[in-house]
């Protein structure tokens, strides 16, 4: 099986890393894929997300990094992948994410979303949580890989310049 996950990933952090490693022991090939979604307005670029992506991910061999426009269901179908895969933390999320798989059956019934529960060290970690820790430079060395913690205080130094 190949899938997709999809997401901002702005920037990873140890709770996608863990998707991507189960999700990638699940499937033969695993598109970790970066939304372009013009209605966010990230700290990261697109080729910076793409870039911390790929270096984090370097070790799982059936990991490839991408990134989409448009309907995930569309390049789901087009890049000829048959899942989704998506990580639950809590019943926050809960809402939003079933309501995200049922419109994609319904676009494209043959597509399936496979959840996967967060593990619960990592229950309570975001990528908006972590943005707003480093701004404050509170430590988040626990909560995202250490190229991705450079990443983020080199960016963040320089934003406040
Ligand atoms: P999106 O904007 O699509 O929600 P995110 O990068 O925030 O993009 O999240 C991508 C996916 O990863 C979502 O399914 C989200 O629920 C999941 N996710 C985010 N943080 C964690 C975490 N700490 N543990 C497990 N899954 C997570």
């Amino acid at each position: 099986m190949k899938a997709v996950y999809p997401g901002s990933f702005d920037p990873i952090t140890n709770g996608h890393l863990d998707i991507i490693e189960r999700a990638a022991g699940l499937c033969d090939e695993l598109v970790v894929s970066v939304a372009v979604n013009i209605e966010k307005t990230p700290l990261f670029s697109v080729p910076e997300r793409v870039d911390m992506l790929r270096e984090v991910c370097a070790p799982y061999k059936n990991v490839k990094i991408d990134h989409f426009h448009g309907l995930l269901v569309d390049y789901v179908e087009g890049i000829g992948a048959q899942a989704i895969v998506r990580g639950l933390r809590a019943v926050s999320d809960f809402d939003f994410e079933f309501q995200m798989a049922l419109m994609n059956k319904r676009l494209k019934p043959a597509v399936e979303t496979v959840f996967l529960p967060a593990a619960s060290d990592n229950m309570f970690i975001s990528s908006s949580l972590l943005k707003e820790l480093s701004k404050f430079d509170a430590p988040i060395k626990d909560l995202v890989p250490p190229s991705v913690e450079e990443r983020l205080k080199a960016k963040l130094r320089k934003d406040n310049r």
